[in-house]
Formats: C-alpha cells, structure tokens, sequence
C-alpha cells in the first residue's frame, strides 16, 4: 500500500496544491472542473480478439484516443474479482471478492453470482463510485458487478439492480441521460456480459460463434458513440473501455476428475474450476497429498505456501487448500466438461489478459501502450475525475504516459537529445585538440624522451 505515494504522484503531476475535505473522503480542487469518466466492461475480451478479428468501430475509438494491448489482470481472473480489481485498485486478496462463489468459515455466510447483495462481502475496500459519491458528486452504474449493493453504507441513486434480460441499449440509453440531466455524476460504469457468454459456450477457438458475437460487441461500441454524440458527450468526457479478463478454449481430453484421486467425503468444494477451493472434512495433510498427486496438469498448495506472485492467501476467505489447473484444463469433481470456454486461470497467461482503449479529453489521441497492471487503471480514474485514491496496489506511474497533461516520452527524447549532442560536440572537441597537439609534434615523432636527465644516452628509438 503506497497512498501517500500516490497522493504526492497524483497532486505532483497534476500541479494540484488544494484539497477539499468532504465528509470521510478528499476531493482535490481541480476535481470540480474536470470532465465525467464513464467506464465500460465488455466481459471476457480477450486482448488478442483485436489481432484475430474486425472491430471498425473500435479501431474509430482508439485511433482518436489510446489503446493498451493486454491489461495483466489479477488472481483469479474471474468476473467478479477483477472488476472489484478495476473500482479499487486492489489484488483479491486485499479487497476480498476473491471468487464468485465464496465461502466465510467465520460467518459462515455463502457468496455467488446470485447472491451477492450483502455489503459484508464487499465493505473490506472501498470502490471508487463510493469515493466519489463521499466527495459531494454522484456515481451512476448499469450493472456493474457490485454497483447495486449498499457497499459503506453508501447506495448509488442512479442503479440497476442485475438483470442480464436488460439490453445494451437500455443500459446505455439510462446512462446518457443520468449524464445528461445531473451535472454533478462524474463517475458511471456500464457492464455487458458478451463476449464471456459465448466465449463459456462455444470456446474461443470457435471463429464462427466468436466472429459473430465480435462484431455484435463493436456493434455496440459504434452504438455508444452514436449515443455519446447525440447526448453531447462525445468528445467532452473522457471514457474507458475495458473488460476482466480473457477466455480459453477447454475440451473433453483435458479433464481432471477429484473423486478419481480423493475419496468423495473427506473433502468439500466451495469454488471448482480452474481454480478450486477446498475445504478437507478428514485430516488436512492426507487430503493434501491425495491432491497433490492428483494431475500433472494441477497444483495444489496449502493456503499459507501459495505462491506470493499471486496475491491469493491473506484473507480469511481463503480456504485452507487451494488447486490451480493447468490452461485449457478442467477441474470437476466427477462428471463431463461443464463449458468449452473458461478463464480464471493464472493470470500471467496472456489469453487471460483482456485490453483497454480510453477516449476523450485527457487523452492523447493515437497513442499505444504495450500493457499495464489492470490495478493501475484506479489511481488514473482518480486522477481524472480529481479525487484522492484510496490506499491501492496501482501505480500511477504506470500510466501517466497515456495522459495528454503528462509531459512523458517527449520529455525523455528532448533530454535524451540534448545528451546526446552534448556527448558528441565533447568528443568531437577533444578530437580536435589531440590531433592540433600531435600536428604540432609531428616535426619530431622519433624524439628522444626528455623527461629524464639521469646521464642514459640510450636511444629509446632508433
Ligand atoms: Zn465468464
């Protein structure tokens, strides 16, 4: 946690000196003038969906704005973890949605995809639309995953609650006008669930499934900036557009089978796959080395040894054994392949990194990034809507580049320039000096050394 950090980085860069305290949360002054932030997640867009296949609409979006090729999502890269991630700027661990089917031994209490409006889960971070609604300005969310939960006591005036039978252009349509008719919303999030959905159906490797469900994505993307036009936004908020995390293609051939290895009672699932939870009902050492001899295409690690790359073991949620499966392979407790498409696997794999194009006045235009941390995108919506960052694992650093008020790469090249040219005119001088010395000695290159006067007469040369 660095929050002084970048505190300091996000005031040094901006020039800001004032801050405004506003309830529990600090506004920065500049906060006032800056334009709205909308946020959109596209779930489950693969980052190299954009070198396989056709997105015109897109391409129009990023060529006039920035685009990062592959975010490095966090562990697990599942839904609901990463787009906690995205709001908070925190690894699961520290932000406790660390699945989406979650178990609290503690509490005892059960998370899933469809019971999830307990603030318990949600209350260990604090997401931006939180922080901004504290600053005096209003956040507005169509179905963004926790949007619709009163998260710090806090819930949002401009909310859905999540209905996935609500279309795109609903969603988009309520968003514009919250936009529109309340000057004071300075943050909105907009959710739609496909690609995921069919990516989960017909696997990714599926050119037909995924070349049409693609082009019904930019479908909307050119439908958002329609959208953002006619309402008078286009051009004068900035906006995001991003997703959680990629997808990969499984198969039948590639499956791991727990009741093969284990005997069925002595253990109890809480999430499966590829990332399994696991609580042993027998002795914990026994279940763990039944497990670990499993598959050669699964580890398993004891809660306390998971690799610390991961930012997956300090949080009571944790169970006390967790199983990570190899790309493309499918942990079930008995039984066939449950989906041909899936994610969630370790997150330096690159089919689970998704992408990130931004827009708008903050923005250079045409400008690209090879990649950045998915957590660093918090500090920089912070940073544009002009509010404090909550304490985070993000780096501002990371992405100042993509800011047009960023004196960035420029900078770097003029002083690399001036350097440069400075270590050239040097060498060229001394250069010139030494050959001036050695015309004048030329007219004796044989003379005798006449440093010394110790009476040797002994040629040095002859
Ligand atoms: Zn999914």
């Amino acid at each position: 946690m660095q929050v002084s950090g970048y505190l300091f980085a996000v005031i040094a860069c901006s020039g800001l000196t004032l801050s405004v305290q506003t309830g529990n949360q600090t506004r920065l002054e500049s906060g006032n003038d800056s334009p709205p932030l909308l946020l959109v997640s596209f779930d489950g867009f693969r980052a190299d969906y954009l070198n396989k296949y056709s997105f015109p609409n897109l391409e129009k979006f990023y060529s006039d704005g920035v685009l990062v090729h592959e975010l490095t999502n966090v562990f697990t890269t599942k839904t609901f973890p990463n787009h906690y991630s995205l709001v908070t700027g925190l690894y699961a661990e520290s932000h406790g949605i660390l699945a989406s089917i979650m178990y609290d031994p503690v509490t005892k209490k059960n998370f899933s995809i469809q019971n999830d409006r307990d603030p318990f889960w949600w209350n260990e971070a604090t997401p931006i639309w939180v922080s901004v609604e504290q600053s005096g300005y209003r956040a507005a969310a169509a179905m963004w995953p926790g949007t619709n939960v009163n998260i710090q006591n806090r819930t949002l005036k401009y909310t859905f609650d999540y209905d996935p039978k609500v279309t795109f252009q609903e969603r988009l349509g309520n968003i514009t006008q919250w936009m529109t008719t309340d000057k004071s919303v300075k943050f909105a999030a907009l959710y739609w669930e496909e690609p995921d959905r069919s990516g989960h159906i017909y696997g990714p490797d599926n050119s037909t499934e995924m070349t049409r469900v693609l082009k019904e994505v930019d479908g909307y993307i050119g439908l958002l900036m329609e959208q953002l036009n006619k309402t008078g936004l286009w051009g004068k908020i900035n906006v995001i557009i991003t997703s959680d995390h990629g997808m990969t293609q499984c198969s039948p051939q590639r499956l791991i089978i727990l009741d093969n290895c284990i005997i069925p009672s002595s253990y109890m699932v809480v999430d499966l796959t590829p990332v399994a939870a696991i609580i042993p009902l027998e002795d914990i050492s026994t279940v763990y080395k039944n497990l670990s001899a499993c598959h050669i295409h699964m580890k398993a690690y004891l809660k306390d040894d998971v690799p610390d790359r991961l930012h997956y073991k300090n949080n009571g949620r944790i169970q006390p054994i967790l199983l990570v499966a190899d790309e493309g392979w499918t942990i079930v407790k008995n039984g066939g392949l449950p989906r041909l498409g899936d994610h969630g696997y370790d997150n330096t794999l690159p089919s689970m990194h998704p992408f990130l194009a931004a827009h708008g006045p903050a923005f250079r235009k045409g400008y690209k990034m090879s990649s950045f941390n998915s957590v660093d995108l918090y500090p920089l919506m912070c940073h544009l809507i002009g509010i404090a960052p909550m304490a985070n694992n993000g780096s501002f650093a990371h992405v100042r580049c993509a800011l047009v008020s960023e004196q960035c790469g420029e900078l770097a090249l003029a002083v690399g320039l001036v350097i440069g040219v400075l270590i050239i005119l040097t060498t060229f001088t001394c250069l010139f000096k030494l050959m001036k010395n050695r015309d004048v000695s030329s007219p004796r290159p044989f003379a005798r050394l006449e440093l010394e006067d110790d009476g040797d007469d002994e040629p040095l040369l002859e």
